[in-house]
């Protein structure tokens, strides 16, 4: 296999039996491998270096995987994470997911199955690198660049701040985006608690200028006490 050779993954786990494995696997799959073994370790190496994808193990030496995930987010990270857990625990997976991991998966875990669901998610993500001014989004074609949509046949116009959002979810397809994070990519500054009604606003608004039924929402969908997701059914 060598349609990963461009893919750079950051390996953080202080296990070395794991650590060693996960490298020599991804390696013989044509990743680029870099490993962390503490929780400040990989905080320096990802203020340092780019990855395509990190795999985050949960209970780290100095610094948690959960602390880590949760500070890279706010940080306006989006590289896409995968939490390896050795705890089996559904609350302990949904806490993962809501401090903005896209995926976890359980130990002991399969190579396998932990590489298909890699592969999924760099598909996911890929389209992130190649969101230009003209795109399609959902059912509309956008043109970032002249702040112009097409909706059923008809044109649209979009405002800056409309046209960011958009490009921000076109660019983050099927990953959970928390109000947070929106504001954060979108406004360039930290939400405070009067903000979460104003993503709500903007996304209110957008929805009826793009959606078809803004009541019944297909492209920005709301997942109740997370945020929103644009739902990507391309390939
Ligand atoms: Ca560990």
């Amino acid at each position: 296999m060598s349609n990963n050779e461009n893919n750079t993954v950051l390996v953080v786990e202080d296990e070395p039996k794991i650590r060693m494995g996960l490298r020599d696997f991804l390696e013989f799959h044509g990743f680029s491998v870099t490993e962390a073994v503490d929780g400040l370790e990989a905080e320096r190496i990802v203020s340092e270096s780019k990855f395509d994808m990190i795999l985050l193990d949960l209970m780290l030496p100095k610094i948690s995987g959960e602390q880590l995930c949760a500070s890279w987010r706010k940080g306006g990270l989006t590289t896409p994470i995968i939490m390896l857990t050795a705890k089996g625990l559904e609350r302990e997976k949904i806490t993962g997911l809501n401090l903005g991991a896209d995926d976890y998966i359980t130990k002991p875990f399969s190579l396998e199955e932990l590489l298909a669901r890699i592969n999924a998610l760099l598909r996911r993500t890929s389209p992130a690198r190649s969101v230009g001014s003209k795109f399609t989004f959902g059912q509309i074609e956008v043109d970032i660049a002249a702040l112009k949509a097409v909706v059923s046949g008809k044109e649209v116009q979009v405002s800056t701040r409309q046209a960011d959002i958009i490009q921000f979810f076109a660019a983050n397809p099927n990953r959970v985006i928390s109000r947070d994070e929106l504001y954060q990519a979108v406004w360039k500054e930290s939400m405070t608690d009067i903000e979460t009604r104003t993503v709500d606003m903007h996304i209110a608004k957008l929805r009826g200028l793009i959606e078809n039924d803004p009541a019944h929402p297909q492209m920005i969908k709301t997942v109740r006490g997370a945020g929103y997701v644009y739902q990507f059914q391309g390939c």
